[in-house]
């Protein structure tokens, strides 16, 4: 089994489901008192937070280099970035490791796809709902059609997540928000909804929508799990 690298705290809340989450899919597959290998960086998440806002993502990839640069020197033998909007300054942290990183894009991209899905709406950050760093990874390298809300529904997706989501609270009125805006995704044509932000299974799960969601913290745990455990990996009862 090969240590997982994970570079947490944006926010812990969903960092929490990151170690959960490997955690039990390791147990699950190798049974007894398996558990992951793990190492972790947890960063402040309140410095971040105030320079994406500003706009100021080169401190961001300072922060997020010499965080990874620190999982690296423990041993671990890949890295995960835990959230999706600082995959932002995926490009200058990749240039400054030598071990792999497991884009949670590209993660998301090859569920989305093994599924036969080929038009996803994207749920997020506004900066991973606007931006191309994510939307056209999945265009351009996985192929899919990308649908995102309306400038609107935008701000209010970002509001719940950085003002209620990233603080640990779950509001049953922000849910009915999400469930709204995604049934507008359906009717443009969605057949799946992306939960692009690592935070947003907190708040709405399949009990909520009748859309398949397709959960990016979960799935990137995932990822990471195959890769500890060898891509031809067998799970204990397939
Ligand atoms: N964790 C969130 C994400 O997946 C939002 C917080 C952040 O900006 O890191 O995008």
């Amino acid at each position: 089994m090969k240590t997982i690298g994970l570079l947490g705290g944006m926010s812990w809340q969903s960092t929490l489901d990151y170690y959960r989450l490997i955690n039990q899919q390791v147990a699950r597959q190798l049974g007894g008192f398996h558990s992951a290998k793990l190492s972790m960086v947890s960063l402040d998440f309140a410095y971040l937070e105030e320079n994406m806002a500003k706009g100021n993502w080169s401190a961001c990839a300072e922060i997020l280099v010499a965080g990874a640069q620190k999982v690296e020197d423990t041993g671990a033998a890949c890295l995960l970035i835990c959230t999706n909007t600082l995959h932002k300054v995926a490009p200058q942290v990749e240039e400054a490791i030598q071990i792999p990183l497991l884009h949670i894009a590209d993660a998301a991209g090859e569920a989305l796809i093994q599924k036969k899905v080929a038009s996803v709406g994207l749920l997020g950050t506004r900066f991973t709902m606007e931006e191309e760093f994510y939307r056209l990874r999945l265009a351009e390298k996985h192929g899919l059609h990308v649908l995102i809300p309306d400038k609107k529904d935008r701000q209010i997706v970002d509001r719940i997540i950085f003002k209620e989501l990233c603080l640990g609270r779950v509001e049953s009125n922000s849910r009915k928000e999400y469930v709204r805006i995604i049934e507008g995704l359906k009717s443009q044509g969605a057949e799946a909804i992306l939960l692009g932000c690592t935070e947003i299974a907190m708040l709405v799960n399949e009990e909520h929508t009748d859309m398949p969601l397709f959960d990016t913290t979960a799935i990137h745990a995932a990822r990471a799990v195959k890769f500890s455990l060898g891509e031809d990996f067998s799970p204990r009862g397939a």
